[in-house]
């Protein structure tokens, strides 16, 4: 049995993760934030997290019938329930329902950890002033993501009309839903290529998903994957990091 005297102990914060949107990507989360935690105080140590996951059918079809309304409100319904649960910071788990993170954020008293703002300070980490965004069509034509990005001097690229659409099928249908094909494989990888001709100098994966689909080896461009860099600040945020 292990001697609990040996243990380090270490007062971590509670952070309040708003899931499930899709567990596909909740599930990467769960795994590294534990992951990053562990690394860092060694030992049997775990990530003290609150996983609120939701059922991802109704905020799809909410997401595309555009009633932002209902989806602000079921956001904040969850950020008050973990806040209330002893969170000291909440993380929406998913780049695109960041659209209402700034209603969800007044509606609390503890910080939200915003994925696109720890993502531009990734561009910056790697030197890349022009960056592609690929993601959801709602994260790629909406100005809620790529202002953030914009704001901090970054020039973002997005793709064309069909190559948008195709991106957003393809993490509806198929990755949401634990699919992982290597026609869509290639779709994606074309889709780079062509942004990285453009200029792009790193690929924002800006949407949970798109990281079970494209790993660093498919291409020779830098690649942000959203969900590492949104479970590295949640870690941090545990681990009192200041980053
Ligand atoms: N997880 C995806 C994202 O990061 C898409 C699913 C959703 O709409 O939440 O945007």
């Amino acid at each position: 049995m292990a001697n609990p005297d040996k243990v380090t102990m270490f007062q971590q914060n509670t952070v309040g993760i708003i899931g499930g949107m899709s567990w596909e990507s909740s599930a990467v989360y769960y795994r590294l934030i534990n992951q990053y935690v562990a690394q860092h105080l060694g030992g049997s140590h775990s990530a003290d997290i609150l996983l609120h996951s939701l059922d991802f059918a109704p905020v799809g079809q909410w997401q595309h019938e555009q009633n932002w309304d209902a989806l602000t409100q079921h956001l904040i319904h969850s950020a008050q329930k973990l806040e209330q649960a002893g969170a000291t910071a909440i993380a929406i788990a998913t780049n695109t329902m960041h659209k209402v993170a700034p209603d969800v954020q007044n509606a609390i008293n503890i910080p939200l950890l915003h994925i696109a703002g720890a993502t531009a300070a990734a561009c910056h980490e790697q030197h890349a002033g022009t960056v592609a965004l690929l993601g959801t069509r709602f994260t790629m034509e909406a100005p809620f993501y790529r202002t953030i990005l914009e704001e901090a001097g970054l020039t973002v690229l997005t793709p064309e009309l069909p190559q948008r659409k195709a991106i957003h099928q393809i993490i509806y249908e198929e990755l949401c839903q634990g699919v992982i094909r290597d026609e869509s494989r290639q779709v994606y990888q074309s889709i780079i290529a062509q942004l990285q001709q453009q200029g792009a100098q790193a690929i924002i994966l800006g949407c949970t998903e798109i990281g079970l689909l494209i790993k660093p080896a498919d291409t020779d461009v830098i690649l942000l994957d959203t969900t590492q860099i949104h479970a590295r600040q949640i870690a941090s945020h545990l681990l009192r990091l200041s980053r």
